[in-house]
C-alpha cells in the first residue's frame, strides 16, 4: 500500500474528474505498462474503511506523478471523495494490476468502454504499435465528453451518447441522444477478417452480454478477449437481491474452484449461476 497526497485536480472533461496523486511513497510503485492496471483505493478508516477500484491513468515515476480519473456519477463514497478532494487530500492506494493482452497475432483490435473504462481504454489507443488498427466503440454522455488521444496506429471511434443516470437505472427527464447500447452496438460491428483481439470494460450486466456473444454465440476462445463489468447499475438492489442466492453462489464457487476451475472458466460459471437466477 502507498501512502498518496492529492497534489492537483482537474477536469479532464464535463464528467471526468482527474486527481494527480505524489508524495515520497510513490517512489517505490511499480507500473507493468498494462493500459488496463487496476488500483484499489481505500477510502476512510478502521471498520468505515471501503475500497473501490480505479485505473492507472499515468504514471510518471519523475514526479512520481499517478493520474486517476474518476467518472462523477450521482453519488457513492469515491465519486464523493473526488468530488471534494483538496490539495494534500491523502489516499492509501494499492499495487497495480492489468488484463489487456492482445495475442501477438492479433491483425486488429476492438475496444469497447464506458465512461468507467475510458482511462484504461485511452491508455490502450496511447501504446497501440505503429501501423496496427483498433476500433473503438465507448458510451459517454455526450460530445463533450468524447476523448481522442495521440496514438501511432490506425484507430476509429464509434461514440454513443448515453445519459449516466439512465445507465444506472434511474430516472431522468433528459433524453438521451442514443439508445443504441453498447451490446447491441457491438453485435453490430462487422469484425474483420483475420485473428483479433477484443477488450471490452462497461457495466456489469453489459459486460456478461458481450462475453456471452464473443464466446457462446461466436465460440471464440478465452485467450482472445478479455471483458470485465466495471461497476454494477442500482447495485444497492443488486446487493439485496444477491443476498438471497449467496449461499448457493458461493457453494457453486467453492465446487467449481474444487474441481479445478479459475479464470474464464469460473467467471462462466457464475455468470451463468447469476442470469439464472436473474441478476
Ligand atoms: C478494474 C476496474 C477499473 C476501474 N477503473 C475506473 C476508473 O478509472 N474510473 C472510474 O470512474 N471508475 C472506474 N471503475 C469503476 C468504479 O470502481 C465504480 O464505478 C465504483 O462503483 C465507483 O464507486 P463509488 O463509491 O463512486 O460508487 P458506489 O458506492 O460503488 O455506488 C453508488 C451508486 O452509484 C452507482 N454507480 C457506480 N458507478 C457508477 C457509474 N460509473 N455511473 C453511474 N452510476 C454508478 C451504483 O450502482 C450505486 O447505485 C473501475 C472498476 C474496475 C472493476
Amino acid at each position: 500500500m502507498f501512502d498518496a497526497v492529492t497534489v492537483s485536480k482537474m477536469f479532464v472533461t464535463p464528467s471526468m474528474i482527474r486527481v494527480r496523486f505524489g508524495g515520497p511513497e510513490l517512489e517505490h510503485f511499480e507500473t507493468s505498462g498494462v493500459p488496463d492496471e487496476r488500483l484499489r483505493l481505500l477510502f476512510g478508516e478502521g471498520e468505515d474503511q471501503t475500497v473501490r477500484s480505479y485505473t492507472v491513468r499515468t504514471f510518471d515515476p519523475r514526479g512520481p506523478f499517478l493520474d486517476v480519473d474518476f467518472v462523477v456519477h450521482d453519488g457513492g463514497v469515491a465519486v464523493d471523495w473526488a468530488v471534494h478532494a483538496q490539495l494534500g487530500d491523502r489516499l492509501k492506494i494499492s499495487e497495480a494490476r492489468g488484463w489487456y493482452r492482445p495475442p501477438a497475432d492479433s491483425g486488429w483490435q476492438l475496444l469497447v468502454a464506458d465512461m468507467t473504462a475510458l482511462p484504461a481504454l485511452t491508455r490502450a489507443v496511447e501504446q497501440l504499435p505503429a501501423g496496427s488498427q483498433a476500433f473503438v466503440i465507448a458510451s459517454v454522455p455526450n460530445q463533450a465528453d468524447e476523448q481522442v488521444v495521440s496514438t501511432r496506429g490506425f484507430v476509429s471511434y464509434q461514440w454513443l451518447h448515453t445519459d449516466l443516470r439512465e445507465l444506472a437505472g434511474q430516472e431522468t427527464t433528459e433524453k438521451t441522444a442514443s439508445k443504441l447500447s453498447l451490446p447491441k452496438a457491438v453485435r453490430s460491428f462487422n469484425l474483420p477478417d483475420g485473428p483479433g483481439y477484443v477488450w471490452a470494460a462497461t457495466e456489469a450486466t453489459e459486460a456478461r452480454e458481450i462475453r456471452k456473444y464473443f464466446h457462446r454465440e461466436l465460440s471464440w476462445t478465452p485467450d482472445r478477449f478479455e471483458i470485465k463489468g466495471y461497476w454494477r447499475r442500482d447495485n444497492e438492489r443488486w446487493q439485496q437481491r444477491y443476498a438471497q442466492v449467496e449461499k448457493h453462489i458461493d457453494a457453486l464457487r467453492e465446487q467449481a474452484v474444487a474441481d479445478g476451475k479459475s479464470g474464464f472458466e469460473l467467471t462462466r460459471i457464475l455468470d451463468n449461476a447469476l442470469e439464472r437466477a436473474g441478476l
